[in-house]
């Protein structure tokens, strides 16, 4: 185990904010974990677990603490009662792991093309796009469950996953290390074409689209709003969505039709669970005076998707939440709304 001292998390992050971390370790393995688990005990220093960086805003004073960052890799795979079970080690990168199940013509995760961030990193806030999200493919999560040490699997309905939510960012938040994911997909499966945005890329098309292809639609729609990783763009120097969609009661989606009306405009929106309305958590930032291309000092709003704070060079975390505050003040006074940021604040 190799523990290094006072390292700039800044670049290991999307953001690209934030501080030093006090001592900082990769784990590769299980016996690395123990070891680096049990130097931050011996210490008593918090810990953080770092998978990509692509859903955190670090502080500017950084973690005093230790941070473990999750190096398992590996992808195996094989075939399982027609089905084709892909075990992903946590430090593998999502992207690759999505390309590999597409070339191999499987079904599942094709709508997740293009999300950065680790393997790691999906169950944790029940990753999702363009129709799509990891709860319907995950089999199991491997974890090192820091109560008692042990390493565990828990299967998919232990995870609790919802909208943006499991157990590991609610009731279970630092409970558990993860270690490896086990996904099933289906072989020869079709392309999910349902989200508004694919189905207007096929207009006009008379067959289903192959995987490959939705994953080439998935990934350009994706560049065309910042959303994709492209080293140099500033408008992604962001961590993707900064709010989640809200979801409302039927008394609060009236009242937000009301609101709505009283100024002239139509909310976009569709049902979510039953009495649940999801409403446009971007519509709402763009309807409380906060545009595309929107600056405050370093910090910003991308000039392609309201929904990404973005760095324009030389933000501080300080800078970064000072917008989503004011954001989110706005869109409360005039909506009544309270939108719930999605990534992790980690240090402050
Ligand atoms: C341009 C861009 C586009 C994005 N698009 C989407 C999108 O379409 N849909 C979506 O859902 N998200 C999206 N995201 C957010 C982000 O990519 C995902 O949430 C991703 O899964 C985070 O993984 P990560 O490895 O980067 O996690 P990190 O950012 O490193 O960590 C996030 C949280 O997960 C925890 N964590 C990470 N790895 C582990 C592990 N091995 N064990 C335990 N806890 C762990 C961390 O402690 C932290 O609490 C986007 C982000 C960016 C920058």
């Amino acid at each position: 185990m190799v523990i290094q001292e006072n390292v700039s998390l800044a670049p290991l992050t999307t953001l690209k904010v934030g501080g030093l971390a006090r001592y900082f370790v990769e784990a590769k393995t299980i016996a690395g974990l123990n070891e680096a688990v049990a130097f931050a005990r011996s210490r008593n220093l918090a810990l953080f677990v770092l998978g990509g960086g692509s859903n955190v805003v670090i502080s500017d004073a950084g973690w005093s603490g230790i941070v473990l960052k999750i190096g398992f890799s590996g992808i195996e795979e094989r075939s399982e009662s027609g089905r084709a079970v892909f075990e992903v080690g946590a430090g593998e990168e999502w992207d690759k792991f999505v390309a590999r199940a597409v070339t191999r013509n499987c079904a599942g995760v094709e709508c997740l093309s293009g999300i950065p961030g680790s393997v790691g990193g999906t169950p944790v806030q029940n990753v999702g796009a363009y129709g799509q999200e990891v709860a319907e493919t995950i089999e199991s999560v491997l974890v090192l469950d820091l109560k008692d040490c042990q390493v565990r699997e828990l299967c998919n309905e232990a995870c609790g996953f919802s909208y943006r939510t499991s157990i590991f960012n609610t009731c279970a938040r630092g409970r558990y290390i993860i270690l490896r994911v086990t996904y099933t997909l289906i072989p020869d499966g079709q392309s999910r074409i349902q989200y508004a945005d694919l189905k207007r890329h096929f207009a006009g098309w008379s067959v289903t689209p192959t995987l490959a292809g939705t994953r080439e639609a998935v990934r350009r729609i994706r560049a065309s709003k910042g959303m994709l990783i492209t080293p140099g763009d500033e408008d992604c120097r962001s961590a993707g969505s900064f709010f989640k969609n809200p979801v409302l009661t039927t008394d609060q989606h009236a009242e937000l039709m009301k609101r709505a009306s009283g100024k002239g405009l139509q909310v976009p929106s569709y049902p979510a669970l039953e009495a649940l309305h999801k409403v446009s958590a971007a519509w709402l930032v763009e309807h409380s005076g906060f545009s595309r291309g929107y600056s405050s000092g370093a910090a910003g709003i991308s000039r392609r998707h309201a929904l990404a704070i973005v760095n324009r060079g030389e933000a501080t975390a300080a800078d970064i939440l000072s917008l989503k505050e004011h954001i989110q003040q706005r869109v409360e006074e005039i909506w009544g709304i309270h939108l719930e940021p999605e990534p992790v604040f980690v240090g402050f």
